[in-house]
């Protein structure tokens, strides 16, 4: 099985740009932080506790599943699709909070091998902010994408709801979250794309290349 990892900041453009290479090679597609934004959800609406918990009580308790079909995306807490909940900026100003917790991050790593391992596919594009570090240093590709913060304030303004403050959305979370995981900077091995100066299908084609290349 092949795996792709991309890491990179929000804005990037590392969902979209990674939902494309995994449908433009036939690979599923992993959203973590999918699962980071579902589970503070499910803490914020679904009495889902996480604090002074373990990962195994966190796995048990959960009931989250995901879709690793690129053309066919869904997220799901038991039967509720939360598939655009997700989304919200309630979702989005609480989520590094609870991804800090190291029994939250534990079990994440070890749920996203898991999805991995057992997919069945033959390749998987996995994009999050520490999967060419620490979930996935063995994989075939590791990419940190990225872009000047002109560029990524632009493109996350496109995505958010009216009256929500981009700047606060964006570079504050980013700034929460490097405090955990340094994903700012390339580590030793991966490969680095910066899309400043690149449209969506350039960026695509760019990692499609960087893929094929021994
Ligand atoms: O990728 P996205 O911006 O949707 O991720 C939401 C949040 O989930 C991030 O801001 C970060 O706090 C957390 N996250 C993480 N590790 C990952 C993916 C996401 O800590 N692999």
């Amino acid at each position: 099985m092949q795996i792709i990892a991309i890491d990179g900041p929000a804005g990037s453009g590392k969902s979209s740009v990674s939902k494309a290479v995994a449908k433009e090679l036939g690979f599923g597609y992993l959203d973590t932080g999918a699962a980071y934004r579902a589970l503070t959800w499910a803490v914020l609406n679904n009495g889902l506790v996480v604090a002074n918990s373990t990962a195994e009580e966190i796995a048990k308790n959960f009931g989250y599943s995901i879709s690793l079909d690129p053309e066919n995306y869904w997220v799901k807490v038991g039967d509720l699709d939360l598939t655009y909940e997700i989304r919200l900026a309630s979702v989005g100003e609480a989520v590094s909070q609870f991804a800090s917790l190291p029994q939250v991050r534990e079990y994440m790593h070890l749920m996203t091998k898991e999805l991995v391992h057992a997919s069945g596919l033959a390749g998987v594009v996995v994009e999050g902010r520490d999967i060419t570090t620490v979930v996935f240093p063995e994989a075939q590709k590791r990419i940190l994408l990225t872009a000047s913060e002109e560029v990524r304030l632009g493109r996350r303004s496109a995505e958010l709801p009216e009256g929500t403050s981009i700047a606060d959305q964006v570079t504050k979370r980013d700034q929460n979250d490097s405090k955990v995981v340094d994903f700012l900077v390339p580590a030793a091995g991966v490969h680095l794309v910066d899309s400043t100066e690149l449209d969506f299908d350039s960026t695509v084609k760019a990692i499609i290349a960087l893929i094929a290349k021994d």
